[in-house]
């Protein structure tokens, strides 16, 4: 007879027997595997792209520090408003004043140099001045470039801190006994007759194979901004456009939900505003150059100008243009749902600037960790890509007559923003006054610009252990979640948080799985 298992699939017969499995290779994922691996564990990672290093690889390699973890937790506490239990966040608080010591463990492995350095966090919330980073600086002998021509990080080459994190904690794998499956996609999860999680299907060139997993499994398999589905489901405004990976599809997600996982911070994800490419086959959504954050109470930074505004689709002003940390809200105001016209009249909404400010500030910056894409960037092929996004109108006239706008009210709008730019204030948004520049000498250039997720947040809820939790938030057994599937930010973001919860809860997730009893 067929032992049939809490979800009915039969549990007889088994195709590879590991320890913990780990589903994902990106940061959050090896982190995982490597305390897993140390704790004594056989453990398997599946990464069901064709490459590992998900939209890790692709990020600006800086994961954030503290000093102080009753000061860090405080700053968190009040940037998840709410939405994010004490102990979850006091367990990330205590475990970012053991990161930079972790790094250096893992850069042993290769000779790597670490970057430490202070950094305030992003919103004028008490702790703000524990934070810091730390990055990868340099890798003997490593060429990004040449090691992973597939991945286009945001940052010049020289500074693509991202990649040459992938590369240290690679080496860590490649150093382990770790075994690790590409173009393997984890499909469903398996649990036995008492519910607890004993494995998984893989889909492999050779079919679907069932993997025993005798101590637990390790979801992390990323954010779901690729997945239009769950997108339409839980975000107001559309469409959005991914940053980086296409592999961000929301698998951990559904695979946790059919064992009854709750789900949190689904609405809230990290996002700008940016350029759709020119060539429609290209996938992802081209992010504004960084600019510096600034934290509201504190001076802005004097020497940082932002050469344009945004209107909307009738050609007013509807937002601050520099929030202070532009990467995370950016994209909040263009949400607006219209029901008299049913319509998002922010998306696109357009970018504007004048002839004194074009070329000023390059505006493209494509990133990605594909395989099929062939784009070279070189900052002469930058150059050319801007020109195509940015396009000119001769006057005002013109610029009407191209946004599809009345000229009247966008004349009035730049009439307004050109004044408040010699008032050096804007009474309207706040933008930071030494960020402002007028919009007045044509001719004017302009773009279409669209929301752009750089990563989500949401996913299965999970404790202070990692363990996923289901509505009654009770664990559900040997199932673990790490890195940014189900992330702790539910209001505001912390620069670096993200990679933050990738070691925190990546170790936490590995030992924890590593150190229970294994099925027999
Ligand atoms: C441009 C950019 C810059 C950033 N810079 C920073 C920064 O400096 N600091 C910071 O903290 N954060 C930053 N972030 C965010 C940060 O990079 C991510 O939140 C973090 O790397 C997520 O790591 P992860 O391991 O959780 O997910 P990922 O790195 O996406 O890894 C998940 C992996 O799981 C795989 N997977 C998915 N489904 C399955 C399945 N069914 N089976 C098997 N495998 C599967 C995916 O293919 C992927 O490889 C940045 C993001 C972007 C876009």
């Amino acid at each position: 007879m067929v032992r049939v298992g809490g979800n009915g699939r039969a549990l007889d017969t088994w195709d590879a027997i590991y320890d913990v499995v780990v589903v994902g290779y990106g940061y959050a994922g090896a982190i995982a595997a490597i305390e897993a691996s140390d704790s004594g564990s056989d453990v398997l990672v599946l990464e069901k792209m064709p490459q590992p290093g998900g939209i890790s690889i692709c990020s600006g390699g800086n994961v954030r520090t503290a000093e102080d973890a009753e000061l860090a937790f405080a700053y968190l506490k009040e940037t998840c408003a709410g939405t994010t239990p004490d102990d979850v966040l006091q367990a990330l608080a205590e475990g970012m004043t053991e990161v930079v010591g972790y790094f250096e463990r893992l850069a042993s492995v290769n000779g790597a140099k670490l970057d430490s350095r202070l950094a305030a966090g992003n919103y004028p919330f008490p702790g703000l001045d524990t934070f810091g980073y730390v990055s990868i600086g340099e890798v003997p002998g490593f060429d990004a470039a040449a090691s992973y021509p597939h991945v286009s990080s945001y940052l010049p080459a020289h500074r693509a801190a991202g990649i040459r994190l992938f590369k240290v904690i690679e080496d860590n794998i490649a150093q382990r006994d770790i075994s690790v499956w590409l173009e393997s996609p984890a499909l469903r999860l398996l649990t036995g007759p008492d519910e607890e999680v004993c494995g998984l299907v893989v889909g492999t060139k050779h079919g679907e194979l069932r993997v025993k997993a005798r101590q637990g499994v390790v979801l992390a398999s990323g954010g779901f901004e690729a997945s239009a589905e769950i997108q339409h489901q839980h975000w107001q405004e559309k469409p959005v456009l991914l940053a980086a990976f296409r592999g961000s599809t929301g698998d951990g997600i559904r695979m946790a939900q059919e064992l009854g996982a709750d789900l949190w911070h689904m609405w809230n994800y990290h996002g700008t505003y940016g350029f759709k490419h020119p060539d429609p086959d290209y996938p992802y959504g081209i992010r504004l150059k960084r600019l510096p954050d600034w934290i509201p109470g504190r001076p802005p930074r004097s020497d940082v100008k932002m050469p344009w505004i945004l209107v909307d689709q009738k050609g007013r002003r509807f937002m601050n243009e520099y929030p202070p940390y532009l990467q995370d809200t950016a994209y909040r105001p263009m949400a607006l749902y219209d029901p008299m016209t049913q319509s998002y009249p922010r998306i696109p909404a357009y970018l504007l600037i004048d002839q004194e400010a074009h070329g000023t500030f390059p505006l493209c910056s494509p990133t990605f960790n594909d395989r099929e894409l062939s784009f070279e960037y070189s900052p002469e092929s930058l150059k050319d890509l801007e020109d195509r996004i940015v396009r000119r109108a001769n006057s005002l006239a013109d610029l009407a007559a191209k946004l599809g706008v009345e000229e009247a009210i966008l004349g009035e709008t730049l009439n307004r923003w050109n004044a408040s730019c010699e008032a050096a204030e804007d009474v309207d948004f706040g933008r930071p006054p030494p960020s402002m520049m007028k919009v007045a000498t044509p001719p004017f250039y302009y773009a279409e610009v669209w929301p752009i997720c750089s990563n989500t947040h949401g996913g299965p809820v999970h404790n202070a252990r990692q363990q996923v939790l289901n509505a009654f938030k009770e664990p559900i057994p040997r199932l673990y979640a790490a890195g940014e599937l189900g992330g702790v930010f539910g209001h505001l973001y912390l620069a670096g948080g993200n990679m933050a919860e990738c070691f925190v809860g990546g170790w936490t997730a590995g030992r924890e799985a590593a150190g229970l009893e294994p099925l027999q």
